[in-house]
């Protein structure tokens, strides 16, 4: 995937953002899931060492080692609650969590030298292979607590406990394995999840924009009215409506052609745009009829903005291929009351006022108080 650089993360940093922000509440959750069941887990494999090695210092250290461990997965839980937002302090507490159970393996190995048998090493390379099955916030917590656990799980046993260089040699690649294999799928993970969130922001602007004149689609611009209108009632504020349609638009067709009358609508929302603020919303809803949302406008505001839009399409002549054309815009404008229970009824008033202005001769802005 070309969009991705080759930590697997995407190249352009708002979109890793905005990525890193859509996936935090399920990163969460899995965090927690992990914390809550290694840590359990953990504490419970406390019975196997009373066994193996029955009650004495031995066993007290480590079951000491792993009650430490699980309260810091405990105080990592609560890390997650108090601290909602993500964060690399997040990275940080999984690394800690991760070197900690790792240190707790080693002392277990060395404490349980002569009966530390494959069990015990499976099990240890499972736990790296974990860290990175789970795909964790960073690589660094499973790089840290994965490979430099290993590596330092290899060393004890090579240096403090009397293992055979044959089961030596296995258990290196048994690690390596581990290590190489949770590398390559924590890869795999981020890219399809990358590649997921990809799709879906690519849809999602599919359905939300006009393909041929970007204004917004009629879904979004309805849903962005229906939001603005609730806003407007909830802090009585004044939100007006604007109907705009292209004035004998099948002239312009029939006279320069289709893929002509195509360029008057993209030039067409392009002035607009430039005309309009950022927070208003121009949304495509039909051939050549598009809905305009001015939030925090009143009518007499409104009809100043709609007046600059007006004059901007008929003040300047749209160019075709050979010559130049009068292109003109007429409006219908609503501003919302307490009579609006719905958008539509909103919307209804607007194209009712737009409807009034090709009555009265095209080219120009009207309105109820008109
Ligand atoms: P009026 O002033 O009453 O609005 O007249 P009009 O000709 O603009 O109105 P009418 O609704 O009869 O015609 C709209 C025309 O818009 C018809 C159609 O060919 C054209 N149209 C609709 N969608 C597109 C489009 O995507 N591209 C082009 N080039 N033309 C379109
Ligand atoms: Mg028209
Ligand atoms: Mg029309």
């Amino acid at each position: 995937m070309t969009e991705l650089n080759h930590l697997c993360e995407f190249k352009n940093a708002k979109l890793e953002k905005q990525f890193k922000d859509y996936q935090w509440p399920y990163l969460q959750e899995r965090l927690r899931f992990i914390y809550l069941i290694t840590a359990t887990v953990y504490l419970l494999a406390g019975f196997g060492d009373y066994y193996d090695l029955g009650p004495g210092l031995k066993f007290t250290l480590i079951l000491s080692a792993r009650a430490f461990a699980g309260l810091v997965g405990i105080a990592a839980i609560g890390l997650l609650y108090f601290n909602r937002k993500a964060s690399p302090m997040h990275s940080m507490a999984l690394t800690t969590y991760m070197s900690i159970v790792m240190i707790t393996e080693i002392l277990e190995l060395v404490m349980k030298a002569p009966l530390a048998g494959t069990l015990n090493i499976t099990a240890t390379s499972f736990i790296v292979f974990a860290y990175y099955l789970f795909s964790p916030p960073s690589l660094i917590a499973p790089l840290i607590g994965g490979l430099g656990g290993s590596v330092l799980y290899l060393c004890a046993g090579v240096f403090m406990t009397q293992t055979p260089f044959s089961s030596m040699i296995t258990t290196i690649l048994c690690f390596c394995l581990a290590n190489i294999s949770g590398i390559y799928f924590y890869f795999h993970m981020e890219t399809s999840r990358r590649r997921e969130f990809s799709a879906i922001a690519k849809l999602k602007a599919l359905v939300e924009t006009d393909e041929l004149t970007l204004a917004l689609s009629r879904r979004k611009i309805e849903e962005m009215g229906d939001f603005l209108m609730k806003s407007a009632k909830r802090f009585h504020t004044p939100l007006t409506a604007l109907m705009v349609d292209i004035d004998h638009f099948k002239q312009v067709n029939d006279r320069f052609g289709h893929p002509a009358g195509d360029r008057v609508l993209v030039e067409l929302v392009h002035r607009c745009k430039r005309r309009l603020r950022e927070v208003d919303g121009l949304g495509r809803v039909g051939g050549e009829e598009f809905l305009i949302f001015l939030p925090q406008c009143n009518l007499s505001q409104a009809l100043i903005a709609a007046e600059r839009l007006r004059k901007t399409i008929c003040d300047t002549p749209f160019q075709t291929e050979n010559e130049k054309m009068q292109v003109t815009i007429s409006i219908g404008a609503a501003e919302l009351n307490d009579h609006h229970q719905e958008l539509s009824c909103l919307v209804r008033d607007a194209d009712l006022q737009l409807y009034q202005a090709k009555e009265k001769g095209r080219n120009r802005v009207y309105h109820a108080a008109a």
